[in-house]
């Protein structure tokens, strides 16, 4: 089994095909967003001040921001990718550039806590055997005044997370799991999240069984990657940041014609061919719908006309139309309150197999989905004809 990760993990719960195309078929993209790229030059120089910190060298604002844009210039490559259009690139500098000056400002001189380690690596057992272990690197490990050790993580994102989601957070827990095994004898531990484009400190603090809940929830999630079969990809808004949207079938159509010029776009086979379907479904389900509404108000006026004269057969000139009007008893369907109560009755008269059909929906899914025990699954598919078989879910682009 191979040592996981948080963000390996996250992966895989995110969409499990960028997991496939990541981890399982290690395909390389050297696909980086300006997001990525802002996130590493800022961690990079928050790791400078800090190295130099130890060796007593204090670096003043100045020349941590003349390191970062050095670092930033250095590194910037064609292939880091704007995903909002409407910022530049500079944005993303100067965005850089505030966040050290805020994090500068707020905690010079640096001395409220004592810096044990820097992208320290670390191990974390998940269970008593070492079966199941985690990796991962803390961007800064310090000691506070009070002895309690603090597992310090820099974010550079664009969302502010809520007290009740951080004190949620799975991957600060995995290593606080990792440092109280490594240093048993801790005071203490305490999980601190610099939001450093809001200028904020979150903070948390985990009981040792909230900390046995997580080790067992990870447990449960590396058992799932473990026997996972399929890959399907599941699309999200984290979708335009993914490396590999030009090789994922739910993405990879945009991609390639959102670069095309508008009249190459409009005239490409795909887009051509969505664009009738669009056209004809919606032009059929708004002709469907008026021509519904138009004989229902002539089959009442019908309903009408036969009973005021007193006949079952109305003739057109060259339709004639039978009208039956019956009483019909109407059954609670499933999700009425009363229907339990029916079946019972129905079971309990002995009469359930007369009524009773096989739900051959409910088969196919259990089929597909490995519901069945090996053997039954095995005897069913025998009754079956494998087809492929389409299905069209048109559904409207959010404005742009
Ligand atoms: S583009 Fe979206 S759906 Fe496709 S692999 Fe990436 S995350 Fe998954």
């Amino acid at each position: 089994m191979p040592v996981y990760s948080h963000s390996r993990l996250g992966t895989y719960e995110t969409c499990p095909l960028q997991y496939k195309y990541r981890y399982v078929d290690r395909i390389k993209k050297d696909r980086e967003t300006i997001e990525a790229f802002l996130g590493k030059r800022v961690h990079e120089t928050l790791e400078k001040l800090y190295r130099d910190l130890k060796v007593t060298k204090m670096n003043s604002l100045g020349d941590l921001l003349t390191f970062y844009n050095d670092d930033w210039r250095k590194n910037w490559s064609e292939n880091v990718e704007m995903i909002k259009k409407d910022y530049t690139a500079e944005n993303y500098r100067k965005l850089g550039e505030k966040c050290i000056r805020d994090y500068y400002r707020k905690f010079y001189p640096f001395d409220q806590t004592r810096t044990l380690g820097l992208e320290q690596q670390i191990f974390i057992n998940l269970d008593e055997r070492g079966e199941y272990r985690l990796m991962g690197f803390i961007d800064r490990l310090a000691q506070g005044e009070d002895g309690v050790l603090e597992i310090h993580d820099y974010k550079t994102g664009q969302t502010l997370p809520t007290q009740e989601k951080v004190d949620q957070d799975r991957q600060l827990a995995l290593y606080q799991i990792g440092i109280q095994q490594q240093w048993p004898d801790v005071k203490g531990v305490r999980l601190v999240w610099h939001y450093l484009a809001f200028d904020r400190q979150l903070v948390s603090e985990r009981s040792p069984s909230d900390l046995a809940q997580v080790r067992e929830q990870t447990i449960q999630v590396i058992r799932e990657v473990e026997s996972a079969k399929d890959f399907p990809p599941r699309e999200s808004a984290i979708c335009p940041w993914c490396e590999f949207v030009d090789i994922c079938p739910l993405m990879k159509h945009l991609r390639k014609v959102e670069v095309l010029p508008v009249h190459e776009y409009l005239n490409e086979t795909g887009v051509t061919l969505v664009n009738r379907y669009a056209e004809i479904s919606t032009k059929k389900n708004d002709l469907v719908k008026q021509m519904d509404e138009e004989l229902e108000k002539i089959k009442e006026a019908l309903i009408a006309y036969a009973e005021k004269e007193g006949v079952e057969v109305v003739h057109g000139s060259d339709y004639k139309l039978k009208i039956k009007g019956k009483e019909v008893y109407k059954f609670p369907l499933k999700d009425d309150p009363r229907r339990g109560a029916l079946e019972r009755l129905v079971r309990e008269a002995g009469e359930w197999e007369k009524f009773s059909d096989l739900n051959l929906n409910a088969l196919s899914e259990a089929v597909q989905s490995d519901q069945l025990p090996d053997a039954l699954k095995e005897k069913v598919l025998k009754f079956t004809d494998l087809e492929k078989s389409y299905r069209f879910y048109l559904s409207r682009l959010r404005e742009k």
